[in-house]
Order: C-alpha cells, then structure tokens, then sequence
C-alpha cells in the first residue's frame, strides 16, 4: 500500500502545474484547478490560507469528502486512512465502517487460503479464490455468497464515505 502526503506534490512547486512520477505512477497537479490526477485516478484538491499569506493544500479524500493531507492505497483507489481502515488498532469499528466488512470479506478468503494477501492492497471481488480440492461445492458456494454479500456492504458503506 503506498503512502502520499500533500507535501510530497505541492512542496516542490515553483508554479501552479507539475507533471511526474510518484512511486511509478504519472501524476499531474493544476493548484489552479485544484486537481491532481495519479494514474487514472481523480483527486480533488482544496487549499486553506496558511500564515503569512501562503496555502494549505490538501487532498479531498475520494472516499469520504474531507480535507486530508495523507492518503493511503492503491492508484484507482487511494483513500484517507479512515477510509483505508488503517486506523482500525485504535478505532472502535462498528458494523457502518466499510474496512469492517472489508475484514469480514478477507476472512471467507482466508477460509480457503489461509495465507492469501490482497495482491492489490485491498480485498477485491476478483480475488475469490477457486475452490480447493478438499472442499465441497455445497461449502465453496456457501463462502463465495458469504463474500460477496460482505464484499456488497463494504461497497456501499465506502460510496457513502464510510
Ligand atoms: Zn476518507
């Protein structure tokens, strides 16, 4: 999962616009525009007037709307650690919070793989796995319907900003 800070675009500025690479991927900033595009992704930015007449920039999180200076992720999919559930050591989930059913979806994975890691950095519906040998139709049906119904929740929470 990478890490960005707004500091990392807008602290080397010396004009409104920059074109580069960031851990890889291609990314353009327009201040004027208040827009960042990484990879295919769209993030809004917004500033605030800083001390002596400079600017605050900050990321609009993708997923919940708000004002942040650190996103998580991954490129198509980066999201303010609330939102990413990288909190979730110091945060009382609750079943409203998208990371929540997040978790829950990992575990029926982790049911028929045990070491499984989410190639992409978060839990996606392709990566159900096929059904291993030793396990019965009846009961693979049973974990992908169960996958799918947490992979569904975790959607339509992360939509709402969850
Ligand atoms: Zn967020």
């Amino acid at each position: 999962m990478m890490k960005l800070t707004i500091e990392q675009f807008v602290g080397m500025m010396d004009s409104s616009r920059a074109k580069g690479m960031s851990e890889g991927e291609p990314f353009e900033i327009d201040l004027e525009a208040e827009s960042l595009y990484l990879g295919s992704q769209y993030i809004p930015l917004e500033s605030r007037p800083a001390n002596y007449g400079g600017k605050q920039w900050y990321f609009i999180c993708p997923g919940c709307d708000t004002k942040r200076r650190v996103l998580y992720g991954v490129v198509g999919f980066m999201a303010c650690g609330e939102c990413q559930g990288i909190y979730k050591q110091t945060r009382n989930r609750t079943k409203t919070d998208c990371g929540y059913w997040w978790d829950m979806a990992l575990k029926e994975i982790r049911k028929l793989d045990p070491n499984f890691k989410p190639p992409k950095g978060y839990v996606d519906y392709d990566d159900f796995p096929k059904r291993p040998k030793w396990m019965r139709w009846p009961d693979y049906l049973k974990r992908w319907r169960k996958f799918h119904k947490y992979m569904d929740k975790a959607h339509t929470l992360w939509l709402r900003g969850w």
